[in-house]
């Protein structure tokens, strides 16, 4: 299987089908300061790459964004992780 690569900048954990059971992801959500979807994931996913990005907080100083961008074990889901939190804003 090859390294699925998502093309719009965004975490592309959201649309996986592993992404409540997924400790690349649990770990993203602790970098961002995020509730986890569970609190003990079991799911080791295959070559996630996590792109770090320095921003700059207009005035507030700076943040880091942790995104996983590409890994060998997406599986698509569209809207998995909307699904699991109704009504929530996409973490970003
Ligand atoms: S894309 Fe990879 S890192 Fe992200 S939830 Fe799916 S298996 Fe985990």
């Amino acid at each position: 299987m090859g390294v699925w690569r998502g093309l719009s900048g965004m975490c592309i954990c959201v649309d996986c089908h592993w992404v409540d059971l997924c400790q690349a992801y649990h770990a993203v959500e602790r970098q961002h300061g995020a509730p986890h979807l569970s609190p003990s994931p079991d799911f080791a996913p295959r070559h996630p790459r996590i792109h770090v990005e320095v921003r700059d907080l207009a005035g507030e100083g700076v943040g880091v964004e942790w995104d996983v961008r590409s890994c060998g074990d997406f599986q698509a889901d569209p809207g998995r992780w909307r699904r699991l939190r109704p009504g929530e804003a996409l973490p970003s």
